[in-house]
């Protein structure tokens, strides 16, 4: 066999065993001359069947109009042409395949004598290109701001949403580092936990500051993603954040409303106390005028006075108009409007201060007051003022509740005690009719009341004060009747 015969061997059983498919065609009207096996994998046809048909008629029509009138411009690249189109299966269907076709030309007159072309099924690939197209247009519309960021942090690409909220032109990040874009903190976030974390578990979660251009800050929820190679390594990194300044502004201004709310609802207790503190101030200042009347009608008219003589009265004076001054500041500070400061609080002592105020309100309704507390309890976590509140509108309701006629008598009792290891627990126990089970799902809601002239946020707020301080508040029947308001504060560190 000559050498020429064996190559043309070798190629013809290659061609037979190749799962592409290898055809050959006439020039012009691209009829089939040959097609090797594969054909009936990728088509449905036998060679037999194949073999005459011309290309041409296998086309979408929708493609062939557009080979139509590239075929006599095609560029051979190197004498190759690289093209993908639908062509029809024998069951009918269109099947995309991708055809790298070359031309046989007569070495004497460079004639087109045929067109070999090997062809492999692009449905797969046409299909991940379609999806990667309807991702990058999801990419390209969300609002979540998207970037993709190199090994080195720099930036690669960012979605449009991105673009607009950072400021940037199309082409401003050609040399963008992420540090252009997040804040210093943000990028220590990130370096030091967001990185490191997302290698190992794929992403990360956080919150953090982005540069909006002109100092312009945008907080942000941001998932950052890690992306690896088929070979595990890292390739690269995508960062979706969330723009939260809408959110942030939102939650400021319900802060804002809720510290408003609260203090209205301290200026209404208050105001509940009032003509009972009017009592309880009363009583000192006529303590003093008694003293002082006592001098004036012993000493008037005297050319000296002993201090021996009014040591007493006027020592006493002072003593009672520093009581009554207490009562005062207390009422000042608790109606005053601020920004609540978390510190380490003893409770017993602030529930005693609280007990203060309440005890005329007590005494005028025939109501006594009386606490317990376990020795030597570490201090909680909270703002002096947010727990007065809440035990002021629980010892007023648990007052109101127990209201007696003069002869009977009825008690409030209030006990803090350790409960489990990090929290100090706080019950009210009154002696009044309890709470109506029908209303015990509605107890803490806001406008909840039963009362006349009741407003019903003393509950509702007295909750999500407590909440807030990590800590719960629940209301419950007691056994032996009257109702039982329980609350856990966390024990500070
Ligand atoms: P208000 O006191 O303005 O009604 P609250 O939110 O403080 O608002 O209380 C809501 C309702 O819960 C009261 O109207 C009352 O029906 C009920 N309540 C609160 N404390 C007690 C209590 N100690 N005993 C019985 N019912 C209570």
């Amino acid at each position: 066999m000559t050498d020429d015969a064996e190559r043309n061997r070798l190629l013809a059983e290659m061609a037979e065993q190749s799962t592409d498919m290898i055809s050959r065609h006439t020039p012009e009207d691209w009829l089939f001359i040959y097609a090797s096996p594969a054909v009936t994998h990728l088509l449905g046809y036998s060679v037999e069947e194949i073999v005459g048909l011309s290309a041409y008629d296998l086309y979408h029509p929708d493609d062939v109009e557009d080979f139509r009138l590239r075929a006599p411009t095609v560029n051979y690249d190197r004498g190759l042409y690289t093209h993908t189109y639908r062509f029809r299966c024998k069951d009918g269907h269109y099947t995309w395949l991708e055809s790298t076709s070359r031309t046989i030309r007569d070495p004497t007159t460079n004639e087109i004598r045929e067109i070999l072309v090997v062809s492999r099924d692009a449905t797969h690939r046409i299909k991940a290109d379609k999806a990667n197209r309807r991702l990058a247009r999801v990419l390209e519309s969300t609002q979540d701001l998207v970037i993709f960021v190199n090994l080195d942090l720099t930036v690669s690409h960012l979605n449009d949403a991105a673009r607009k909220a950072l400021k940037l032109e199309k082409t401003d990040y050609t040399a963008l580092a992420l540090s252009q874009i997040v804040d210093d903190t943000g990028m220590r976030q990130l370096v030091d936990d967001g990185i490191p974390l997302a290698k190992v578990a794929g992403h990360w979660l956080g919150e953090l500051m982005m540069l909006g251009g002109k100092g312009n800050r945008i907080p942000v929820m941001l998932e950052l993603l890690v992306h690896r190679s088929l070979h595990g390594d890292i390739e690269y990194f995508s960062l979706v954040a969330h723009d939260l300044t809408e959110k942030k502004a939102a939650e400021q201004q319900l802060k804002e409303y809720q510290a408003d709310i609260d203090h209205a609802s301290r200026l209404v207790t208050m105001g509940e106390l009032a003509s009972s503190l009017a009592h309880e101030l009363n009583q000192p200042l006529s303590a003093i005028v008694n003293y002082l009347r006592g001098i004036e009608r012993r000493f008037s008219g005297s050319a000296s006075v002993s201090w021996a003589n009014v040591e007493i009265p006027i020592s006493r004076s002072i003593k009672t108009a520093l009581k009554a001054g207490e009562i005062v500041h207390r009422m000042m500070d608790f109606t005053r409007k601020q920004e609540p400061v978390i510190a380490a609080l003893n409770l017993p002592e602030l529930i005693r201060d609280v007990m203060d105020l309440c005890d005329v309100m007590g005494v005028r309704h025939g109501v006594q007051l009386t606490f317990e507390a376990d020795p030597d309890l570490p201090c909680v976590t909270g703002d002096r003022i947010q727990l007065e509140q809440v035990l002021m509108n629980l010892l007023v309701n648990a007052i109101e509740a127990s209201k007696t006629t003069a002869e009977a008598s009825a008690t409030v009792h209030i006990g803090v005690t350790q409960y489990e290891r990090r929290h100090l627990l706080v019950t009210i126990n009154d002696d009044g009719p309890g709470i109506n089970e029908s209303d015990m799902p509605r107890l803490f809601d806001r406008f909840f009341s039963t009362k006349q002239s009741g407003l019903g946020m003393g509950l509702a707020i007295s909750r999500s004060l407590v909440e807030n301080l990590g800590g719960e508040l629940w209301a419950e029947n007691r056994p032996e009747g009257g109702a039982r308001f329980s609350f856990t504060l966390n024990i500070a560190d």
